[in-house]
This record gives structure tokens, sequence and C-alpha cells, in this order.
């Protein structure tokens, strides 16, 4: 099997960025964590058209291709940042029960405000991570794509600006350019040459350039794995006046010890939106709820933008029931977080470059040829993620069997694969100490193939 066998106009997992196909030079990093070709919006613009439909198309849309990672019929998947684990069967049983409950109200449209679901939310979050919100504050969507992309039709649209600091989660280009939206890719790693970070001074002063109406901050970082140093939330609030500042924390239940949330910013900062979804830690990608909050006023325009009844009875009624037993879905956090620091130590000792990761999944490079070492552990039966950053991979941390079959497969490949492959690797690894942050150039706004 090869990459270019998911099926054409399959767009896998919506939320998850990057299809493996034609992927960025040698030195770039792409839209963030995609790997298709995407064409910028000018070049779009200038090429023939080559059927009426795409004639009729709007100019910036023709010749971009849809997104997604491939959904491959492979026995090891860790290309998608899921929860490898299934729905606990308790669990499963109380939704079934719950859903027999209102079956027969589905003649009736949803509770459009899904009261209790925010209810529920509110709960978690306290629980979660300690900060008191009312269910005002709160916002929820069929993942958190739709909440992000209620955020942007609010606030973004012709003429206005968001800003996001590459690499990082390709969503949030794709929501803004396609909701007309201009973006500009900040630069990550400005700080210190060739490194992933992201410090307060270098965000704050991309964004009194950009002067943007939206900035996006994603923390833990996807591609990266890493949480942003939290001073980097006040500074860019700070330095732009005019945004409302977006901090995705899709992956924040996995993030190591004393990583503090962008929810405990929310009191002081009624410009300040904090994502979250259900996709990930808790093991609900299926179930399709993502959430935001964020100050009541700001969650009650949102109203002017999402489509009526947008969260259907069954959708609010299993991800109440899930949160309702959190505790049980939350349960094999620790083990996939064990299974993360366990793959960071072993690439590092295979002379691999793993990124320190907060989330579900490690970023690592060194590789002589990504997607030679991509295909290879596909042949292995490993599907991992080409996120279009030169040299590197990325991984999902999965279920310790899981996780064993691709740390075998890179044993198997890494003389051949990984370029400082130490002669003898079977030496007692340095662990995330020695986790490495090399990226070659990021590329300059909008010169993105
Ligand atoms: N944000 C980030 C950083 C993500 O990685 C993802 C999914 N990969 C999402 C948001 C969207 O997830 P979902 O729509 O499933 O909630």
């Amino acid at each position: 099997m090869s990459r270019g066998d998911a099926p054409l106009g399959e767009t896998g997992e919506t939320g998850e960025a990057g299809q493996t196909g034609q992927t960025g030079q040698v030195g770039q990093v792409e839209h963030a964590e995609q790997a298709d070709h995407v064409l910028q919006p000018e070049q779009a613009a200038g090429t023939v058209p080559s059927s009426e439909v795409q004639r009729l198309l709007r100019p910036d849309l023709r010749g971009r291709t849809a997104y997604g990672a491939p959904q491959l019929d492979v026995a090891v998947r860790l290309n998608t940042n899921e929860n490898s684990y299934p729905v606990p069967a308790h669990v499963v049983e109380a939704i079934l029960a719950a859903l027999g409950d209102e079956l027969d109200g589905l003649n009736r449209y949803p509770d459009r405000d899904f009261t209790e679901l925010r209810k529920s939310l509110t709960a978690y979050l306290e629980k979660q991570s300690g900060v008191s919100v009312t269910p005002e504050q709160v916002w929820a969507g069929n993942g958190s794509n739709e909440v992000l992309s209620h955020v942007v039709q609010a606030f973004g649209g012709p003429g206005r600006t968001a800003l996001g600091f590459t690499p990082s989660y390709s969503m949030h280009p794709i929501i803004s350019e396609t909701l007309g939206t201009r973006w500009v890719d900040g630069l990550r790693g400005t700080g210190a040459p060739d490194t992933f970070d992201l410090t307060a001074d270098s965000a704050a002063e991309q964004a009194r350039a950009h002067r943007p109406s939206i900035v996006f901050l994603c923390s833990p970082n996807n591609p990266t794995g890493t949480a942003l140093p939290f001073e980097v939330i006040g500074a860019v609030l700070d330095a732009a006046p005019d945004a409302i500042v977006v901090v995705d924390e899709a992956y924040a239940e996995f993030a190591r010890p004393g990583t503090r949330s962008a929810l405990t910013l929310l009191a002081e900062h009624p410009r300040l939106v904090v994502t979250r979804t259900m996709s990930k830690a808790f093991a609900f990608a299926g179930g399709r709820l993502g959430y935001l909050v964020a100050s009541a006023e700001l969650v009650d325009v949102l109203r002017l933008v999402r489509l009526p009844y947008h969260l259907s009875s069954p959708t609010q009624t299993i991800a109440r029931v899930a949160l309702d037993h959190a505790d049980d879905m939350l349960a094999t956090v620790e083990v996939i977080k064990h299974q993360r620091d366990r793959i960071v130590e072993v690439l590092a000792r295979l002379g691999a470059t793993p990124v320190a990761s907060d989330s579900n999944f490690v970023l690592f490079g060194g590789l002589a040829d990504e997607k030679a070492t991509w295909q290879a552990l596909l042949d292995a039966g490993v599907l991992v993620r080409d996120v279009g950053i030169a040299h590197h991979l990325r991984v999902t941390a999965g279920d310790p069997d899981e996780t064993t079959a691709f740390l075998e497969a890179m044993t198997r490949l890494a003389p051949d694969h990984v370029r400082s492959h130490p002669a003898e690797p079977a030496h007692p690894a340095p662990a995330a100490s020695r986790a490495h942050r090399s990226v070659t150039h990021l590329p300059a706004e909008g010169t993105q193939p």
C-alpha cells in the first residue's frame, strides 16, 4: 500500500491536518501539519479552470486539495492522534440506554442552546482544570473545528487578518482562508534559530506587525507536541488589542504536570477564547464534540453565525453521558502519557530527534528521508503521519502493543533511516532531556507551495 492509496475525496478526520501526499520541500514547513499541495490564492486564481465546475468555483479555492489524513486499513494506526482505547463497555451501555429514551423524540428539533450539555461541560472543566465558568461561557460544536469556524465567522472575514505560528494546526489557516480571512503564517523559532520555540517577545512582535483580528495559539501545539510558555498568551493579548486570541487546547489533558491552562486567564480577558475537544484524551473522536470557553458576551454572539440546531439530539445526549463518566473516559490518559514518554526515550536512543511532548503524540526528526520512512513503516503495518516538515514524522502514542509495534519497526529501520543512528543503539536512553527540536527554515508568509 502506498500513500497514494487513500480514496480520492476522502478527507479522513477533518480535524486532523495533513494528507500525506506531495509534501513540502526540504527546508520548508507546509501549512502546519498538512502535506497536501495547497496553491496560494494568487497562484490558483491564475490557473486556467479545467472544467465548468472549476470555472464557477471561487478562484481562491481552485487548485486546492481536500484535506485529511489517509484512513487506511492498517493494523496499527498512529496517524490521527486519537485515543486507541475503546469507550468502556459500561459507558457504551449507559449511552445506549440514554439514546433509547429519546429516539422517539427525533421528530422534534434538538435544544438549540444545548443547555444540559453546557452544564455538563462546565462541571467537567471545573473538575479537570479547577477553573469555574458558567454555562453561558461555554459553546459547543461538532468537533472543535466547528467551534473554531464559528469564531472565524464572527470575528474574521474579508478585509480581516488571522495570524498563527507555523508549524501549528493546519486547520487554523484552512478555516480562516475558506471563510475569506487573510492568513498570515507567523514564525516559530525566531527566538533561537532552528527551534520550534515561540517566545513571548517574538509572538508579541509578530502580533504588533500584522494587526490581526484573530490570533491562533495552540498549546500543546500540534504537530510539535510541546505546550507554549504561558507568558506567550498574555503577551499576545497585550500586543494585539484588536484581536480575539484563540488558544487551542485540544491536547490539554495530556500536558505534563505544571502546565497552566489558558482557562485560568479567562476571568481577566474578554477577548480570550479557549477551545477544547472530546476527540483526544476523552476517547470520543467519533462522537464529534468540541467546545470553547470565553466571556459570556463573546459566546452569545456566536449564535449569530451557527446554523440552527447544529448539535443533534443524539450528539448532545451521548456527549452528556460520556461527560457523566469523565473519570472512566479519561482512565487511559496516564497509560498513553507513559507510552508517549517511552517513544521519546527510545527514539532518542536510536539517534532520532524527538521533540518533548505534552500531547498524545511525538514529532521526531533526524530522518534521512521522511517519505521513505513513512512508507517503510506502512509496509511494516504501522501508519504514522507525514506532517510536511522535512526529515520529520509524527506518531501518536497508542496502547502498549501498538507503541511496541512502532518502536520495533523503527528499531529495525533506524540503521538505514536515521541519519545519526549510533553504532551501539542499545545504550540507556537519555530520554526527553536529549529530545531535540531541530527544524530547517520556516517559510516566510505566504510562500508555501
Ligand atoms: N485542534 C487541534 C490542535 C487538533 O489537533 C485537532 C484534531 N486533530 C482539532 C483541533 C480538532 O479536533 P476535533 O474537531 O475532532 O475536535
